[in-house]
């Protein structure tokens, strides 16, 4: 990346009212059909003016073409039966009643990859497009076939691998993956999931970015955060790996959080997504506020390391809300640009 400080936001941006309910996680489609792949493309083009607006550097669809950030992914493949439900407990933290997988998985068309490509002829500006982690993947389902969490991890893997090769193509820049799930199953992460990570990425000539938060601003999330304590060490448990691993970039949620800082270090080298925004409330911060996040992370991220970003997606707020929180990113990103060059 040429320019100091890119811009990007870590996920998801609100839809228009005339494609999902607005201020609502994971709303349904309000279209169907030959409208409904119209009305994402009208609505992509609408995220990515707003990102433009607001003065993003690396853009994004603004997940306009997905209703939730795992399952959209898994409905394209086969072996999972969404008829078949079970609730399971998500990441340790909520109950929801998920998909059963009955068979052995495979992608048998490219997921997102027109949407890639539709974004990718839009704008000149680099462009990142997200996947769910592997881990994050059987976090959110019941597996009845494989019958071992780090088996199905490894065939979504190589699945994630074919769509992320083919998103390369199509001229996406960064591919990143989601994985929530890293801030939880510490032994896991450990012993398989940063290397199923690893077989996702594969091959690939493009930057890769792993996404790891404390979840969207719901109450299940809000109410964990809770019990965490004064700091926040989670990121401790994965960085020492993930420093050492094939991913170019790690994606965090920083500002308003309990993360001690200072755990960075950990990730020397690696270029960081600095969460400088807080997803959680309707607060916009003031473009000082995201400054002074930045200039904390630059005590321990190289200035040509750091992209500020937000802390998690924002498909949960009002558009207005959402692209208050953008101008802000982006005048702060501009004032710590300011000093770094004087
Ligand atoms: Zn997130």
């Amino acid at each position: 990346m040429k320019i100091l400080l890119p811009t990007s936001t870590a996920g998801s941006l609100p839809k228009p009212s005339w494609l999902a309910q607005p201020e609502t996680l994971w709303s349904p489609w309000k279209l169907q059909n030959e409208e409904l792949v119209l009305g994402k493309k009208d609505a992509l083009r609408l995220s990515l003016d707003d990102q433009l607006r607001a003065g993003i550097d690396i853009v994004s669809d603004g997940e306009q073409t997905r209703q939730h950030f795992v399952t959209t992914f898994i409905e394209h493949l086969s072996g999972v039966d969404f008829e078949k439900r079970e609730t399971v407990r998500i990441r340790n933290r909520y109950d929801a009643s998920v998909p059963t997988v009955v068979g052995a998985v495979a992608r048998q068309k490219p997921v997102f990859v027109e949407d890639a490509k539709y974004l990718r002829k839009l704008t000149n500006k680099p462009i990142k497009w997200a996947l769910p982690g592997p881990m994050t993947m059987i976090d959110t389902l019941y597996d009845d076939h494989y019958k071992s969490r780090e088996k199905l991890a490894w065939e979504f893997a190589k699945i994630l691998n074919q769509e992320a090769k083919e998103l390369e193509a199509a001229g996406v820049d960064i591919i990143q993956f989601d994985e929530p799930a890293f801030n939880v199953f510490f032994d896991e992460v450990n012993d398989w999931g940063i290397a199923a990570l690893e077989r996702a990425v594969e091959g690939l000539k493009c930057e890769t970015a792993v996404h790891i938060c404390y979840g969207y601003g719901i109450k299940a999330n809000t109410d964990w955060k809770k019990t965490l304590g004064s700091e926040w060490r989670q990121y401790e448990e994965a960085f020492p790996k993930l420093q050492t691993s094939n991913i170019d970039i790690i994606s965090l949620e920083c500002h308003n959080s309990r993360v001690p800082m200072d755990l960075l270090e950990l990730i020397r080298g690696k270029k960081v997504m600095v969460g400088a925004i807080d997803v959680a409330t309707n607060t916009v911060e003031t473009p000082e506020e995201v400054a002074s996040t930045l200039r904390k992370a630059l005590q321990f991220v190289d200035a040509d390391k750091l992209y500020p970003s937000t802390n998690c997606g924002m498909a949960p707020l009002s558009r207005q809300i959402a692209q208050g929180k953008l101008n802000a990113l982006s005048a702060g990103a501009e004032l710590v640009r300011k000093e770094l060059q004087a």
